[in-house]
Order: structure tokens, then C-alpha cells, then sequence
């Protein structure tokens, strides 16, 4: 591992910082600079502590990496982290959100009281995941929440929402997190948050990934075994995430898409939470009980490691066998029924609004059984090739493969094979861009088989690898987060040649005898359709684009499925 590049130019920041005692149960979270010195000299301090430089941000500061339980030497450590059962951390992708910031510093102090035994987990924490965000100090635009009294702000240094970013990968962060996740395979993976929304009496609660997309294997150790353990030893409750205006109404099951960074850490078969603290409640408790999920959950890892190990391996052999991935997944009608503590809510008119707001009232704490509707289904799926063959031109796509660590084999000699190629009959896209793009969606594609040609260059993929989820998920052009979702491949959406109608209609004759399966086709549609009948542009059109003068690449992905 290369982590000491950047390292050299971080010794430049801290030395110009004073080493400081860190008070991290009060109603303050520190500053970038101030947190990695901290880290900075807890390294230096404890043998079992190890920090290191992973990477770059949007921002050009670094992302650190801290690690306690290692092996002392970073080749060993990230050796031991892939092999052995391991926790990764993730704080502050959200700066204005920096509860785990303080939880993570203050659990580690705690742990390194206690005696180190040979079952500990390795804990890999990133302590500030943006940095761009976290230079970007303020004390309102978290305008609801209580605490601290200076935090970082929501967007990067480009202004991206970075969970959103795992797969597109926009963002120099990105890349160093995709690094950071394979460097370490975690068995389990935590991202820290503060909620918006309803008020509640819960300060704690949290989001786990969606089970139906969750192979077997794993979603039956967290639904069954880990999630009744977590739910005895602390007072929390699923992600309020509501159904209508309060949770009296019903509370949704949060839909982890691959975007997030617990949805994509679920690709790889790691345990994902996303913790979420309640934004009214004071900022030292909601770092108390950030602390406590983690501690709670650190403890079961290390009781359960080899249950956690034997179902990430079963949990790679059910993919396998999937002859068919499945995608849009959507809530049903079903609920099941949740003890909720929650406040009585109102809706009284508003002095100067004049008209009706809501109101929860804290003098009226509830008990209540709500609906949870957390039972989705998938509406399609999609046949999964034995191998995927990307265009070697597609560097961006090959980039992004190459930082999650796809193994591939790149084509030396051109040949033939027979497989199937995706054309695109259909697509929406947004109007206005999210997060920089103008994102595809209701996609109709055709798998054609055909006899196609693997040039020099392209890069063969074996789907047959334990990354095959993250494969499927970017690189099916119908899933919900596909590389073709996210605009990879718009260029091939735009036809770029086109026809004089009057010089065309002259060859027409000569088309149709070359090819007696359109002309069976075209005298049909002639029959059938008035319109097309009556239509010059209609009839030579659909004659083009049906005979060999018609591009090859329109509306035809640069990716070929060999099954
Ligand atoms: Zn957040």
C-alpha cells in the first residue's frame, strides 16, 4: 500500500496546529484540522492505533483512515482487515451532521482502556469523509437542528451530496472511499447521520438495508439475530421515514439504492447501518447514543465473527447462482405493526402564517402500535450474463470498475462470439439535473442476439466474482443506479447521421429487394397504418433505419452480455 505520498504533506498541516485534549461530549465538534491532529497524535500515542492517508477529496485535503486492532504495519493491517472480521465507520459525509465525528474519537478512547483481546474486530473509522464540506464551517444551515454550535456544511467542495455518489463517482472521494472499502472488505459498515423530519421521543434510529435486496444469508443474521440483540440493549426505532404527515400514519422501510454508501457497502455483502440521530435533541446526546449503536454493535461482531464470515461467504455463493437479477424495488401494502413512542400532533393556525401548521406536542408523549410498511418486492428482473464485455473506449466506465477492483482481463485479439447487445427503445429523463445529472429512468431496452465483435482493447469481465452485485448493479443499463442511468452513456443516445428524403426515396426499391423480410414487414405496416401509409417521412424512415445505411451506434450501449 502507497499511502505515504500525501502523508508528507499532511505533517506540514499539523505541525502548524497545537496537539489539543478534545472535550468531546460537550455541545462543540471539532474542525477538520483539529480532528486529524487529534488523530494525528493518538497514532503517535498508542501502539494500536494507526492513521493513514487513503486519498484525495474534492476539496484537495486528504482522507484519513484510522484503525485500531491492527496488525501495526500497513501491509499487515489491511491484510488483517481483508481476512479477519472487520468494522468500517464512515463520519461526517454529511458535515453539518458531525455526530460520529465526537462518537467515534470518544468510543475509541474508551476501547483503548480496555484490554486488547485476539477476537477484537479491526475498527477502521474515517474520521472526516468530507472535507470539503468540513472546511466549510457554519452555524445555520442545519436550520432545525439543536447543536452543535459550529459544524460543516451538507455539500462537498463541488457541492455534491457525496451519498449519492457511490456509484456514479463524481467526486475525488469518491474514488478514495472505493479504495478505503477494498482495501479493508468490511463485514460490517456504519455511515453517521442526524435525521430531518417528525418529532418523536426516540433520539436514536437508524437504517438497515433493505432485506428482500439482501442475500439470504445476510439478511436472515440481521433481521434475525442481529437487529433483536441491538433492539434489547438500546431504545431505538427503524428510520422515520413517514407514509403521510406524522408517523401515526405508517413509517416506510428506507430503500438503500446502490448510491448510498450502506447500499453500495450491501453490493459486497457487508452489514450496512446507517446510523440517524434525532436533530432536536441536544447534540451530546445524540453523540452518547451514536456511541452507544456502535459499541453495541462492535460487541456482537466480535461475539459473532464467524457467523458474520460464513454468511458473507454463503451470502457470495447465493449470487452466484442467480440466474436473474432483481431490480425496482417497491414498497408494498403491507405493514407490519411497531411500538412507537411518539408525541400527539396537532394542527393549530399560525398567528402569522394564518393558517394551519403542524405541531407535536412534547407535553403529550405517546405509546403507540403504527404501521411499518417494510416489505418491498421487486417488479423486474433481468437475465445475468455469464460474462460482460465493456468497450474498451468507455474510460470513464473503466476507471470507476477499476477503483472498485472488478477483476477483469483486458482483450488482446479481436474475435467473434456470440452474445447480446442492450438497444434502447425507451427512456425519461429528469428536466432539471440531480446531483449533476439529468438521470435516466422507465428505460425499455432490447437484448438482441447477435453475432458481435470484441475488439482490442475491451475489457472482458467474468460475472462469476465475489464483486458480481456492484457488476450487475452498474452495469444492467435497467437497474435502478446503472452507469447508463447516471448519463455514462448518453453520447449513444443521439442519432448523428440522417437522409435527404428526395435523394433516399430513390434507393428504396433497390433496399427492398436486397432484403424480402422488410419488405414482408414494411407492405404489412403499410396495410395495417393509415397514417404510415399516407406518410412519405414515416415510410422512409422506418426503411433507413431498417436497412445498412443506418448507424450501428444509436441507441446501442457500448456493453455486450455473453452468457
Ligand atoms: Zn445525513
Amino acid at each position: 500500500m502507497r499511502f505515504t505520498l500525501l502523508c508528507s504533506f499532511l505533517f506540514l498541516l499539523i505541525n502548524q496546529s497545537i496537539a489539543q485534549k478534545m472535550d468531546w461530549s460537550g455541545n462543540t465538534s471539532p474542525d477538520y484540522t483539529s480532528l486529524i491532529n487529534y488523530y494525528k497524535q493518538l497514532a503517535k500515542s498508542n501502539k494500536r492505533v494507526e492513521l493513514y492517508c487513503m486519498g484525495n477529496s474534492d476539496y484537495g485535503l486528504p482522507i484519513f483512515l484510522c484503525i485500531i486492532n491492527g496488525a501495526g504495519d500497513s501491509l499487515a493491517t489491511f491484510n488483517k482487515a481483508k481476512k479477519q472480521t472487520t468494522i468500517l465507520i464512515n463520519n461526517a459525509i454529511h458535515p453539518g451532521e458531525p455526530d460520529g465525528v465526537n462518537a467515534c474519537a470518544s468510543w475509541i478512547e474508551k476501547e483503548l482502556e480496555l484490554k486488547y483481546t485476539a477476537n477484537s474486530p479491526v475498527v477502521a473509522i474515517i474520521p472526516a469523509y468530507n472535507v470539503g464540506g468540513m472546511m466549510n464551517r457554519n452555524g445555520t444551515s442545519r436550520a432545525n437542528q439543536n447543536g452543535p454550535v459550529e459544524y460543516g456544511f451538507r455539500g462537498s467542495a463541488r457541492n455534491y451530496d457525496l451519498n449519492r455518489d457511490f456509484i456514479k463517482m463524481d467526486t475525488e472521494n469518491s474514488f478514495t472511499f472505493s479504495k478505503i472499502f477494498h482495501a479493508l472488505n468490511p463485514d460490517v459498515f456504519i455511515d453517521t447521520h442526524v435525521s430531518n423530519g417528525a418529532d418523536y421521543q426516540y433520539t436514536l434510529t437508524y437504517i438497515s438495508s433493505l432485506k428482500e435486496r439482501l442475500a439470504p444469508p445476510i439478511a436472515s443474521l440481521t433481521y434475525d439475530k442481529l437487529l433483536p440483540f441491538m433492539n434489547k440493549e438500546l431504545q431505538m426505532v427503524p428510520y422515520v421515514e413517514l407514509k403521510g404527515d406524522t408517523p401515526e400514519t405508517g413509517i416506510v422501510a428506507f430503500n438503500d439504492l446502490p448510491r448510498y454508501a450502506m447500499g453500495y457497502a450491501s453490493l459486497f455483502h457487508s452489514i450496512s447501518f446507517t446510523v440517524e440521530t434525532h436533530m432536536l435533541k441536544p447534540f451530546p446526546e445524540r453523540v452518547k447514543v451514536t456511541e452507544e449503536f456502535i459499541n453495541v454493535l462492535y460487541k456482537w461482531t466480535r461475539n459473532n465473527s464467524e457467523k458474520i464470515e460464513k454468511a458473507r461467504m454463503d451470502a457470495e455463493n447465493w449470487a452466484l447462482d442467480q440466474a436473474y437479477l432483481k431490480y425496482n424495488y417497491a414498497m408494498s401494502d403491507l405493514s407490519d405493526s411497531i411500538t412507537f413512542l411518539g408525541y400527539e400532533a396537532s394542527t393549530p393556525v399560525h398567528p402569522t402564517t394564518e393558517v394551519a401548521r403542524l405541531f407535536y406536542d412534547r407535553t403529550k408523549p405517546y405509546q403507540k402500535k403504527v404501521p411499518y410498511f417494510n416489505h418491498y418486492q421487486a417488479l423486474d428482473s433481468v437475465k445475468t450474463p455469464r460474462y460482460y464485455v465493456v468497450s474498451g473506449k468507455e474510460i470513464e466506465v473503466i476507471k470507476r470498475l477499476k477503483a472498485n477492483e472488478i477483476t477483469y482481463k483486458t482483450v488482446d485479439t479481436s474475435y467473434q462470439v456470440n452474445g447480446r447487445v442492450a438497444i434502447v427503445r425507451d427512456f425519461t429523463s429528469l428536466a432539471k439535473p440531480w446531483e449533476g445529472h439529468y438521470k435516466h429512468s422507465n428505460t425499455k431496452v432490447d437484448f438482441v442476439q447477435e453475432q458481435l465483435i470484441i475488439n482490442r482493447g475491451d475489457l472482458l469481465i467474468d460475472a462469476h466474482q465475489f464483486k458480481s452485485q456492484f457488476i450487475h448493479a452498474a452495469l444492467q443499463p435497467l437497474t435502478e443506479d446503472s452507469y447508463f442511468s447516471w448519463n455514462f452513456f448518453d453520447s449513444y443516445l443521439q442519432q448523428k447521421e440522417y437522409f435527404s428524403a428526395y435523394v433516399f426515396i430513390d434507393k428504396i426499391d433497390e433496399i427492398l429487394a436486397a432484403d424480402p423480410s422488410l419488405k414482408l414487414s414494411f407492405e404489412e405496416r403499410k396495410l395495417k397504418d393509415v397514417e404510415f401509409r399516407n406518410s412519405e417521412a414515416q415510410q422512409l424512415d422506418y426503411l433507413y433505419q431498417n436497412s445498412p445505411y443506418f448507424e450501428q451506434s444509436y441507441m446501442r450501449l457500448p456493453i455486450y452480455f455473453i452468457d
